[in-house]
């Protein structure tokens, strides 16, 4: 069991040198499913992304595994008009910030501004899925214009916009065209995501899914100049889909441009990368004290 963490069923693995929070770790059918992902990976603790009318389910969890959930993030169909009054509910009831937020809307659209402007106004982060290129015929896209975003960290200075999701990712790559969701080879220095991150103290990054772990695995050279510059603001998730935290059951389902990931379990992939490329300051900071500083965890 990892020092720091309450381990409910007493199995997690020691597997990081330290206790871990998975801040991308959506919400299961059963408080052990739940679980059972965090021990199989070995990781101590999550924060989950949740439907704005979970509480109930967040506080089994609570009670029957203590000490292992860190807080959760709350998110509800946006486009609809009563969104910002069932999110400022959830809050209320306890969850800590937006999200996941994924919509077919425009990231500098009327419906996210909405939220941006919520997001400051009750004090909490927002996590928002950036996608230009859709991974099947049917599924779309979402938050669309990650490559104008600078205008939306300006205008809602107070709020702390949380990237994820293929065009956050892809656009480290300053070659990057929209034209597919997970690119490849050598990165082109000066990438719109690199650089947003450098100049804005209210914009952090999600390292989660096939997109964060896709991108930090093209050019080693590249990755350990990104994890240096911004080790204060990234902060690790999972986004796994796997049952076991070991890549059982379809851990990449729906979509089939995240292949190289199918049956491998992505909190263990990208935990493994990160130890290989920074030393163990820089481990703790995005895999622990970052996100107990910008999203206010608790324990
Ligand atoms: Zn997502
Ligand atoms: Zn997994």
């Amino acid at each position: 069991m990892i020092a720091g963490a309450v381990a409910g069923r007493g199995q997690t693995l020691d597997l990081w040198g330290g206790p871990v929070v998975d801040c991308h770790h959506h919400l299961r059918r059963t408080a052990e499913a739940n679980i059972v992902h965090l021990d199989g990976c070995g990781v101590s603790n999550a924060m989950m992304l949740a439907r704005e009318n979970s509480v109930d389910q967040i506080h089994e969890i609570e009670q029957k595994f203590p000490g292992r959930l860190l807080g959760w993030f709350a998110s509800t169909d946006i486009t609809k008009p009563e969104a910002e009054a069932q999110l400022t509910k959830a809050i209320k009831n306890g969850a800590i910030g937006l999200g996941e937020i994924k919509f077919h809307v425009e990231a500098a659209g009327p419906e996210l501004r909405r939220m941006y402007a919520l997001a400051a106004d009750l004090n909490v982060p927002i996590l928002i899925h950036f996608q230009e290129v859709p991974h099947t015929l049917t599924e779309g896209v979402f938050s669309t214009g990650w490559k104008n975003f600078e205008a939306m960290l300006k205008a809602y200075p107070k709020t702390r916009f949380i990237g994820h999701a293929d065009a956050f990712w892809a656009n480290v790559s300053a070659d990057y065209a929209n034209d597919v969701a997970y690119p490849s080879g050598p990165i082109k220095r000066g990438g719109v995501t690199d650089k947003l991150l450098s100049d804005y103290a209210n914009l952090f990054g999600d390292l989660s899914a096939n997109s964060g772990n896709n991108a930090l695995s093209r050019d080693p050279e590249f990755t350990a100049g990104f994890l240096k510059r911004h080790e204060a603001k990234l902060i690790f998730g999972s986004d796994c889909a796997c049952t076991d935290g070991k890549g059982g059951g379809i851990s990449q389902a729906g979509n089939p441009a995240a292949s190289r990931l199918a049956g491998k379990c992505v909190a263990r992939e990208t935990l493994g990368l990160l130890k290989r490329t920074v030393g163990p300051d820089a481990f703790r900071k995005v895999t622990w004290e970052n996100a107990h500083r910008v999203y206010r965890l608790k324990g």
